[in-house]
């Protein structure tokens, strides 16, 4: 779990019971959510042919003329793990 997941989890978990009842605030986990998420580095996906954002499927993520891979997903902002196994 990353800076930004456990910031996440401990704003959730300190909302009082009657927010998450009314569901007042799940707009707004769901946009950190989107956040925490889009800044934890994902490992991308590739084949014999591309290499893919693993989030939105993207091809801008590697540059085929100089082969330099991104740290980050040009069309979503996606932060990538190129050492993921
Ligand atoms: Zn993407």
């Amino acid at each position: 779990m990353n800076k930004y997941q456990e910031a996440l989890k401990r704003f959730y978990q300190g909302l009082p019971k009657e927010y998450k009842a009314l569901g007042v605030c799940e707009c707004d986990y769901s946009l950190l959510k989107e956040i925490a998420e889009k800044e934890t580095p994902k490992k991308p996906i590739t084949d014999v042919h591309s290499k893919y954002c693993p989030k939105c499927r993207s091809l801008m993520i590697y540059d085929y003329e100089y082969e330099s891979e991104f740290t980050r997903c040009s069309d979503c902002g996606q932060l990538l793990d190129w050492e993921a196994k």
